[in-house]
């Protein structure tokens, strides 16, 4: 597959070995260990034979270039043996909504974990409704309780585990095998996990898809999607990107490729300061509830034990009751927590949330105001020293 003579597919590599080494065809790149940022949208055929055969490695920049192409493979062997392709689209979004366009059509019948990231939400419930699709919220922690959710037109099911702002960790090995048997496909939005914590397609999932805006990117740049497929759902996912072109720009592509080498590194780091921090947080006089899956004392710790192998830098915390004006003292207060929305990059952020206004089949009462953490590369002792100025100032307003 490259110069070095790694074949990452068909050798059993670990995944940081997978990270550095998959998609790098050195030969093509002229020695280089990236590959080039492919500005194109012409290819030309260098005879008419040619031009009537179609014989051509890239046909046309929107379907893909040797950057795209180095990208799709590093993918595909990060998720394993069950990755038919890789499709590349211009953000997290539009990887759920093409996903979504791919399984469904007038007339079908879709399932959503209640705790879908929300704009996936807003997707069903506008678009896809406007088309003639049908969207049914059930509770994700249902497990193979969701099997009195189906119809005889059930197409998909959506979910991610864990929710992104509030944690719940749900069953997709139990919700897949529900859906396959009713003929219904599984896509799954594993941005939390990625590959490198969480094989999706090697537990059921059909389509698993990454807002690779967060952690693959890594350094807050870029907005950027990657949908991989197992063989079932592949050739009608990659005939629905090419019907809508949705394609990605090469700097974007580049920037996507380059995050995914040190991937592996970074969430070990994510996951280490991110634990400690919660355990922190946990022990606060100010703290009702620490909501992170990879905490003995969580809820969702048992499915998450199963089924990842780590965990991101993104939690959530319930504060005690407490006025809004003391959790914007807090806001206002800390520095290395930079208040915006996205996750993912190497630094730390907090926003505050309140998922009560689109829930449906579950209900989000959690007896104070939540702020979600994502928590970065600087050094911890920093950050606890941070959120305590913090937490110093949401005392002094709540007195
Ligand atoms: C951010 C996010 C998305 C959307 O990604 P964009 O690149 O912002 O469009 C999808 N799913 C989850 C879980 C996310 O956090």
């Amino acid at each position: 597959m490259n110069s070095s003579g790694h074949d990452p597919r068909s050798t059993p590599m670990k995944t940081e070995t997978v990270l550095v080494t998959a998609g790098r065809d050195t030969t093509a790149q002229k020695g280089f260990v990236n590959p080039p940022v492919v500005h194109g949208s012409t290819v030309l055929y260098p005879t008419a034979d040619d031009l009537h055969a179609h014989r051509a490695e890239f046909q046309y920049g929107r379907h893909g270039t040797p950057t795209t192409k180095a990208l799709q493979e590093a993918m595909m062997a990060l998720e394993g043996p069950q990755c038919a392709g890789v499709g590349i689209v211009p953000s997290g979004l539009s990887a759920i909504s093409t996903a979504l366009l791919s399984a469904l059509k007038a007339g079908d019948h879709l399932l959503v974990g209640d705790n879908i990231y929300r704009p996936s939400r807003n997707f069903c419930n506008g678009l896809l409704k406007r088309y003639g699709v049908e969207t049914t919220f059930f509770d994700p922690l249902i497990g193979a309780g969701v099997a009195k959710f189906f119809k005889s037109n059930t197409a998909a099911v959506l979910v991610e585990a864990p929710g992104s702002q509030t944690f719940e960790m749900a069953d997709i090995p139990a919700i897949a095998g529900v859906a396959h048997t009713h003929g219904a496909i599984v896509i799954d939005d594993n941005t939390w996990a990625t590959p490198v914590y969480r094989r999706a397609l090697e537990q059921g999932v059909d389509i698993s898809l990454q807002a690779a805006t967060k952690y693959i990117g890594g350094h807050s740049d870029i907005m950027f999607g990657t949908i991989s497929a197992n063989a079932k759902t592949w050739p009608r996912l990659v005939e629905t990107i090419r019907e809508l072109g949705v394609c990605a720009g090469p700097d974007d592509v580049f920037l996507a490729l380059r995050g995914l080498r040190t991937l592996s590194v970074r969430l070990a780091h994510h996951q280490r300061s991110g634990l400690e921090m919660a355990r922190w947080l946990a022990a606060r006089p100010e703290v009702l509830q620490v909501l992170h899956p990879a905490l003995e004392s969580d809820p969702g710790h048992a499915i998450w034990k199963r089924d990842f192998s780590g965990a991101s830098g993104l939690f959530s915390i319930v504060l005690k009751p407490a006025p809004q004006k003391a959790v914007d003292a807090l806001l206002d207060t800390v520095r290395l927590f930079g208040m915006g929305y996205s996750w993912g990059g190497f630094e730390s952020l907090v926003i505050p949330f309140d998922c009560d206004g689109y829930r449906s089949a579950t209900t989000w009462a959690p007896g104070g105001p939540a702020l979600r953490l994502h928590i970065g590369l600087e050094n911890v002792e920093d950050l606890k020293a941070d959120l305590e100025r913090g937490f110093a100032a949401f005392n002094a307003a709540n007195s």
